[in-house]
């Protein structure tokens, strides 16, 4: 690169905020005026001053990357590995969902990631935790029932960009397809599906969920062969995971019922105690005492 011709003569100061404007570095737009203050009053040497300005504008375009691959990734809110409850999901080790939420080994290698499990086994939120997860390690995801992305590309197809459609996906490090199976449509829709699972074979990393592992996928690809490729290309570099666990809201529900008896029993033996009369509320260690030394003695069993 040849040197520009303006030399520190030349230089008016006044110009700054315009030329830092025209650069497109906010933050330092924003913050020069405090650096460049304690700069001055701390006698920092040039390169320290330009180095630290540096570092905060990569800070914020790191931030705000971070921002827009968080919003790009239209992710259900609220769903984090730290809100997750492993102990429901005796199958699904820790360590191994940390593994994947980092991303590396399998995303660069365009593996699969299959999970499948009942209604109500965590699917969805295992699967965004780690797609929140990714976005935070720097990756690129997308999160969409395979319904509506079936829509979004027949839309494509229908205006003969499919083929751009796809491309555009190949984006994402990480495409996550939840609820595979509630696809029932006819082989004009469905073929796209197999279109984007060949364009991104071995290539892009997918996520899939589905209630059944495979079983009802003849629904999907009327034709039989189309399923069998799909299945294929799917599980041939891949990790399938089966939650094989109740549902996490059932869980829920009857531990809250559990609780809720476990409560109206404790505040009708409450009631009973509070109805007996004192001395029989407090066995005293002498009446016991006198029960165990005389036969005669009868414990004073309050009527239920
Ligand atoms: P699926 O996708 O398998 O049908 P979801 O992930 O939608 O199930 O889970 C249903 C509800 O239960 C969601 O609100 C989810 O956050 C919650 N849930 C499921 N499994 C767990 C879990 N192991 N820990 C915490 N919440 C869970
Ligand atoms: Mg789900």
């Amino acid at each position: 690169m040849s040197r520009p011709t303006a030399t520190p003569v030349q230089v008016d100061t006044n110009r700054l905020p315009l030329l830092l404007g025209e650069l497109r570095v906010p933050a330092i737009s924003r913050f020069w005026p405090e650096i460049a203050e304690r700069s001055d009053r701390e006698g920092w040497p040039a390169v320290r001053f330009l180095a630290t300005l540096a570092e905060m504008e990569v800070a914020e375009r790191v931030r705000r990357r971070h921002e827009r691959h968080l919003a790009e990734a239209h992710l259900p809110p609220d769903k984090t590995l730290e809100n997750f409850d492993f102990d429901h999901v005796p199958m699904l080790s820790r360590a191994r969902v940390a593994a994947l939420a980092a991303g590396d080994a399998w995303l660069s290698k365009g593996e699969n990631l299959l999970l499948f499990g009942p209604p109500g086994s965590g699917k969805t939120h295992i699967s965004a935790a780690i797609g929140r997860a990714l976005i935070e390690a720097g990756y690129r995801v997308l999160f969409t029932r395979t319904t509506d992305l079936v829509q979004r590309l027949q839309t494509a197809r229908q205006e003969l960009t499919l083929e751009a459609a796809i491309t555009k996906l190949d984006r994402y490090d990480l495409l996550m397809l939840d609820d595979f199976a509630y696809v029932r449509k006819d082989q004009d829709e469905t073929s796209v599906l197999f279109e984007l699972i060949g364009k991104r074979y071995e290539r892009r990393s997918m996520l899939i969920t589905a209630n059944q592992p495979f079983a009802d996928w003849n629904k999907i690809f009327p034709d039989p062969a189309m399923t069998i490729a799909t299945v294929d290309r799917l599980v041939h570099h891949a990790l399938i995971l089966e939650l094989n666990v109740q549902s996490y809201r059932q869980k829920a529900a009857t531990t809250r019922k559990n609780r809720a008896t476990i409560k109206s029993v404790n505040q009708k033996a409450a009631a009973q105690v509070a109805e007996q009369p004192l001395a029989t509320q407090i066995p005293l260690a002498s009446d016991n005492l006198a029960r165990q030394s005389s036969p005669q003695a009868q414990p004073n069993h309050h009527p239920d």
